[in-house]
């Protein structure tokens, strides 16, 4: 029998990138997968045609619409919140309102989904964060606020999984390295600059992350909780 037979999972942000290798995974695990899109439709369609999952549209910047989904979703046992967007730039020059939406995306509606998928979430459930390596490590200039919101995730992790241990729900979060998606190509203009800080001088996979999410809901991680899961080909080291 397949892992996740039988388990509801919702992924916030499926449409690309981490986020598809994460519902593909999960649905060929056999959970019953949602997941939310916000200007994907093409990608989340043929995502959703490709795997069985339902695929949402809501905008992680509406806290309403956010909770709305996460709610009508119904007892969910594996949440995953992996929407974001990463602005960089120099601070004096960077538009408050980019930062603003970043913080809005990357901490506000990870809090508020997160805690409004436990509401209903059975005893055993699991939730996972997709944070950053750059919560532990700012090597280079320009990601002072993109690595603050992710930072914001390891004390959310930390905090939630104390609030629900008792229900022996476990709340990580995954902080991948650079990663070959839109956000972050393997041939983009920075990866040699990054790949300069690495142990293992090349960008990861989204399907390693994925893999990685398919552990920590399996029922192996079960004792795994409040912590921050590095994948980074030692970036941060
Ligand atoms: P992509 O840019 O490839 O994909 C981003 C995903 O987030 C898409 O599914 C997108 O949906 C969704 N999203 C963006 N804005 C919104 C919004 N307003 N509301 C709802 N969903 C939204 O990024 P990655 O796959 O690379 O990144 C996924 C996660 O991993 C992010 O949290 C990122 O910070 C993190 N990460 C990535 C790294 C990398 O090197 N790639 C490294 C470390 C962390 P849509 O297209 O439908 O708008």
């Amino acid at each position: 029998m397949a892992e996740f037979s039988g388990k509801k999972a919702l992924v916030i942000g499926g449409s690309r990138g981490i986020g598809a290798a994460i519902v593909k995974r999960l649905a060929k695990e056999g959970a019953s997968v949602r997941f939310t899109w916000a200007g994907s439709r093409t990608k989340a369609e043929d995502l959703a045609r490709q795997t069985g999952a339902e695929a949402i549209q809501a905008d992680a910047t509406d806290r309403s619409e956010m909770l709305s989904v996460t709610r009508n979703a119904g007892p969910t046992d594996i949440f995953v919140f992996n929407a974001g967007i990463c602005i960089a730039g120099d601070p004096l020059t960077l538009n408050p309102d980019d930062v603003d939406r970043m913080i809005d995306i990357n901490i506000r509606a990870a809090y508020h989904c997160t805690v409004e998928a436990a509401r209903s979430m059975p005893d055993g459930g699991r939730i996972i964060l997709i944070g950053s390596t750059n919560a532990n490590r700012v090597p280079f200039k320009g990601l002072a606020a993109y690595s603050m919101t992710k930072s914001a995730l390891q004390s959310m992790v930390r905090g939630l999984a104390r609030d629900f241990g008792d229900r022996h729900i476990t709340v990580n979060v995954i902080q991948p390295g650079p990663t070959d998606t839109d956000m972050n190509p393997a041939n983009g203009p920075q990866a040699d600059l990054m790949h300069s800080v690495m142990a293992i001088k090349e960008h990861g996979s989204a399907d390693d992350v994925a893999a990685y999410v398919s552990f920590l809901a399996s029922n192996a991680a079960r004792g795994i909780t409040g912590a921050m899961q590095t994948i980074d080909g030692g970036f941060s080291a």
